[in-house]
């Protein structure tokens, strides 16, 4: 006899499991790297550049490092840096906050939010006011997350650049695959910036990210400052830079998974859809961005409160069911950032989180333990 606390747990993310459904697509890359030897800025990095940008429908695309060495290369390139605000929502992940402040900048935190967690127009629009009457810092960009797989509000974050003369960038890094208003992220803002961590939609098997733009300038000062800002020649040094190039054998990984990513997508927006139908009696489900397409990185749920989002936890934990709590602060509250905060109240993000719960949902979840989790939030 068995119960359902005694199957085996489920995964959050199974990367075991991936290997076993993609393994030989992954090793016949893997092969032609071993064979070739170009380790660093191998043609595989070239392909991959081309497909993203074909994907996304972007003019170029630049193969980084990781999501974060991204936000910081269009961050360098716009010249970001002291005595500049850069505004963000504060429920995002570290990254986005992070770059800024490396670069001498400051991170202004903006409200999201409640229904769709995104960054809120009517709290940028106040937080850009709260800068300006300040007077001590120069309004310079902002970044709009796509959270979760959802895209920002990305129609008004436009006119509110516009209006104010800021750059304006997109923090795509859990979001690729998704869409805004009909075409795939990727040409929202001026610069988009991707992530290849293993847990985003599209996961390498290491640390990865790129950049999209369709201006051809940007996109060559890209390629020069993921290289320590070389010229036309190696040795030539026309700028500081980094080092923030993206392996090889990480595009080669990419291109075999790229094969399989619109069959993950439309896996993970069934899995999001049983959830929908399942849940939405008990607790909250995820509101959708109107005009938006999830990539589905994460499904949250709301709970009422802390109390009763532990205990579903608990209950869960019992069942064999993981679940995740992004984000547990908000950034303004980080030990890290708070003393940069200028101490206005972001409610939402605040509440969000104390309330919010993710659920698995990655595309090896086979339906009977789709149906698991289901019945354990419903308990
Ligand atoms: C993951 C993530 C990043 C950073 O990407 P890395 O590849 O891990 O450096 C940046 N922003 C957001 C919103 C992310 O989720």
């Amino acid at each position: 006899m068995s119960t359902s606390s005694e199957l085996a747990p489920i995964a959050f993310l199974d990367l075991a499991a991936q290997q076993r459904r993609m393994g030989e697509a992954l090793r016949a890359r893997i092969d032609a790297v071993l064979a070739h030897c170009r380790f660093v800025m191998g043609p595989e990095v070239v392909e991959l550049e081309e497909k993203l940008a074909t994907y996304a429908g972007a003019a170029h695309c630049v193969g980084v490092s990781s999501g974060t060495d991204a936000l910081q290369i269009v961050m360098m390139a716009e010249g970001i840096g002291r005595g500049d605000a850069v505004f963000l929502p504060a429920f995002t992940y570290t990254a986005t906050a992070e770059v800024p402040l490396v670069l001498g900048a400051t991170p202004v935190f903006v409200d999201v939010d409640p229904a769709t967690f995104q960054i809120d127009p009517a709290s940028l629009r106040a937080r850009i006011a709260d800068v300006r009457r300040a007077g001590k810092l120069k309004p310079r960009a902002i970044v709009g997350v796509d959270l979760f797989g959802q895209p920002a509000p990305w129609a008004e974050l436009r006119d509110i650049a516009t209006e104010n003369n800021l750059f304006l960038l997109d923090d795509c890094a859990q979001s690729f695959g998704g869409s805004y208003a009909g075409r795939k992220l990727g040409r929202e803002a001026t610069a988009t910036t991707l992530s290849f961590f293993p847990s985003k939609p599209l996961g390498g098997y290491g640390d990865g990210g790129a950049i999209l733009t369709d201006d051809a300038e940007r996109a060559a000062l890209y390629r020069s400052l993921r290289t320590h800002g070389e010229g036309g020649t190696r040795y030539e040094v026309l700028r500081t830079g980094m080092n923030g190039r993206l392996d090889t054998l990480q595009a080669a990984v990419l291109l075999a998974k790229l094969d399989f990513f619109e069959a993950e997508l439309a896996r993970r927006e069934e899995i999001a859809c049983a959830y929908d139908a399942g849940l939405r009696d008990v607790v909250t489900v995820p509101a959708r961005v109107p005009g938006g397409v999830s990539a589905w990185a994460i499904y949250a749920i709301l709970l009422p409160d802390t109390a009763a989002r532990a205990a579903l936890q608990e209950r869960l934990k019992a069942a064999g069911v993981p679940s995740a709590i992004y984000y547990p602060l908000p950034l303004h509250r980080q030990p890290a950032y708070r003393d940069h905060h200028d101490g206005a109240t972001l409610p939402v993000s605040d509440s969000l989180a104390e309330r919010i719960l993710a659920l698995p949902i990655q595309p090896e979840l086979t339906d009977a333990e789709v149906a698991r989790v289901i019945a354990a939030v419903r308990g």
